[in-house]
């Protein structure tokens, strides 16, 4: 792993300002790597890790900068709970833990440091200090993770039987007899206009 002070500096390039929220993130990750015994997961160990995160937030895009899990290369999945937490997958052991940001954490930073006005100052030295059991909770889960998400799956592309677009990684439903996209059958998030 990096140090801390490289991965703020990473931090800072990929999501444009260093905050609060970013260096949580980054804590949070470590602590998550750290906790399955991934030494370098951006690095030699970047094809053992599969993140989850539940948040589109600051922390996200630290959390990315630890990990190396990106969207595009598949090793990042984005579950929409609202919450500062994230589920690290090691697809090497078969074993995975969710760490998440404790409730705790904004009245500890106050009560560290409640001579610094500005809270995200103020956040930003805590959440740099606290101890990780101060910050976090983490549970070992068991996530069910298809072949069909993994990183350099390979399948057919099939096409979707009403608007023709095609179709990757089995994300196909069947409907009605009929082979669909999800938004034909029903599951969209746009209207067409
Ligand atoms: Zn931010
Ligand atoms: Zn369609």
């Amino acid at each position: 792993m990096k140090s801390f002070d490289e991965y703020i500096e990473l931090a800072n390039q990929a999501h444009g300002h260093i905050c609060a929220g970013q260096i949580l993130g980054l804590r949070l990750a470590i602590h998550g790597c750290r906790l399955l015994g991934i030494d370098d997961p951006a690095g030699a160990d970047r094809k053992r890790l599969v993140t989850f995160v539940e948040i589109d937030r600051c922390a996200t895009d630290a959390i990315t900068v630890v990990t190396g899990c990106r969207m595009g290369k598949r090793a990042l999945k984005f579950r929409d709970y609202g919450k500062v937490a994230a589920t690290f997958c090691d697809l090497s052991t078969d074993r995975s833990v969710r760490v998440v940001a404790k409730e705790s954490s904004k009245q500890k930073a106050r009560e560290l440091f409640p001579h610094i006005a500005d809270k995200n100052q103020q956040q930003m030295k805590a959440y740099r200090e606290m101890p990780e059991a101060d910050l976090f909770d983490h549970h070992w889960v068991k996530v069910a993770l298809h072949p069909h998400d993994l990183p350099g799956f390979k399948g057919p592309r099939v096409s979707c039987a009403r608007c023709g677009e095609g179709i990757n990684f089995q994300r196909e439903v069947l409907h009605a007899g009929e082979t669909l996209c999800r938004a034909c059958a029903g599951d969209s998030y746009y209207q067409v206009l």
